[in-house]
């Protein structure tokens, strides 16, 4: 059959036609092992019956109804669920189809803060280089991946400049301890701050685990406790995307949890809706809602899906699985083992750099030499040969890296279901080890 679809290469994937837990029924009757749900997207596996419940019975209620008329009850249950529990917190969520459209959304709302609390002239953000935020124009100006900017340049936007990534693996001197790094690191934002003029900024933007671009990339200790002080003290937000290392992705709800530092704004998509439904969401605290609040009255912006009724079931029935199952303790102890194993299986392999990430959000990095940690050469495409070798074992991947800039290596991403049991842990590494192998 020939496909009428306009795929990202020029012949059609394997058809799709099933799924259980972590496994993926094909049409040809192959069984994959869906180690990284897509890019992180399917929290709770495939066909989970709450879920699927839920969805339906949403349909059938209440498919849509436009948010520049209504609210409707499963958005409004989803907002409880996910802000207001802590003074001077998260305090409010707008809910959007995905994660591109939560980062515009993100950096509008930081510009119209600005613009009704009397500083117009906040119109610069900061990013990092080897960051993803998304692939609509304004977040892909954000973002700093190199490969993906480069076919658009010049881009729309050209409020945004960047600083280096806190990478520890490639961003860490000979010598230097963590503090060291994270001393050099927030001297360069300041630096760029300075370099701006501060009262310029409007904020500063980060993915707090960074996601595809690098690899499950957690920061250094302290990093983001410095980055905040350096915003707090010129005045101007925090930006965390937490698209793809959110909602329970880490071992905690929001991975700046571990941090201990709350942003100002803060992305989520994949996660939130579990691939269930496409949903994304900003979240914000008063901080930022009150100039507004108190000059316009409304966010100067919207789509026609906003709050859609059956994306916001689909992702509360996903939140609400994830607390009543006590998944959050379960990424922790799954994730322990994920690493474990990587580290048992590839520690000593010789095209294995490094292995990182946290809770069920880990990532190998091959290099072709570990002692200088020269990444193989991008035009060799290893990550999407490591793909390939893996879907022909039954084992789905996340490939990244390999493309930029030549700073980050190839990398091969995994963020298994939270549901996943011991066992089919232990099988991913084993199919990944063959397929690196
Ligand atoms: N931000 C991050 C960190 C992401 O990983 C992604 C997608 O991979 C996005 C934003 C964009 O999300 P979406 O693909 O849902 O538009």
């Amino acid at each position: 059959m020939t496909s009428r679809i306009l795929h990202r290469g020029r012949t059609a994937p394997p058809v799709a036609r099933g799924g259980k837990g972590p496994w993926l029924h094909l049409a040809d009757g192959r069984e994959i092992l869906d180690a990284s749900g897509g890019a992180a997207v399917s929290c709770l596996g495939h066909g989970h019956p709450a879920v699927v419940a839920a969805v339906q019975a949403q349909v059938g209620a209440l498919e849509y109804a436009h948010t520049g008329f209504f609210t409707n009850e499963p958005a409004e249950r989803l907002a409880e669920m996910l802000v207001g529990h802590e003074p001077g917190g998260l305090s409010h969520a707008y809910f959007v189809s995905g994660g591109s459209e939560a980062m515009e959304a993100a950096l509008k709302l930081a510009r119209q803060h600005f613009l009704e609390a009397g500083q117009p002239q906040r119109t610069r953000f900061i990013a990092r280089r080897q960051s993803y935020h998304g692939n609509t124009l304004g977040a892909l100006a954000a973002g700093g991946n190199a490969a993906r900017r480069a076919p658009y340049a010049p881009l729309l936007a050209d409020s945004f400049s960047h600083v280096s990534p806190a990478f520890p693996y490639r961003g860490m001197r000979d010598g230097e301890d963590e503090a060291g790094y994270v001393a050099r690191l927030a001297e360069e934002l300041e630096a760029e701050f300075q370099r701006l003029g501060p009262q310029n900024v409007a904020a500063f933007v980060a993915e707090t685990v960074v996601g595809a671009t690098a690899g499950c990339v957690p920061p250094p200790a302290g990093y983001f406790r410095a980055v905040r002080a350096i915003c707090d003290r010129h005045g101007a937000l925090l930006i965390l995307d937490e698209v793809m290392s959110g909602m329970g992705r880490t071992g905690t709800l929001h991975a700046w949890e571990q941090e201990g530092v709350a942003p100002d704004i803060q992305a989520i998509a994949k996660g939130l809706g579990g691939g269930y439904q496409p949903i994304g969401a900003i979240l914000m605290n008063e901080r930022v809602l009150a100039p507004i609040m108190a000059g316009s009255g409304a966010f100067a912006h919207g789509h026609t899906y906003l709050s859609h009724p059956v994306a916001c079931a689909a992702a509360l029935a996903v939140q609400e699985a994830i607390a009543k199952d006590g998944l959050l303790e379960r990424v922790r102890t799954l994730g322990a083992r994920l690493e474990a194993g990587l580290t048992e299986r590839f520690g000593n392999h010789r095209h294995v750099g490094d292995i990182r990430g946290r809770g069920l959000f880990q990532a190998i990095e091959l290099v072709e030499d570990r002692a200088t940690r020269r990444p193989f050469d991008p035009a060799r495409k290893l990550n999407l040969r490591i793909k390939e070798e893996a879907l022909a074992r039954g084992l789905a991947v996340y490939p990244g890296g390999g493309t930029a800039d030549g700073v980050a290596g190839d990398h091969i991403l995994l963020a298994p279901p939270y549901t996943a049991t011991e066992a089919e842990i232990d099988l991913i590494v084993a199919r990944l080890g063959e397929a690196v192998d």
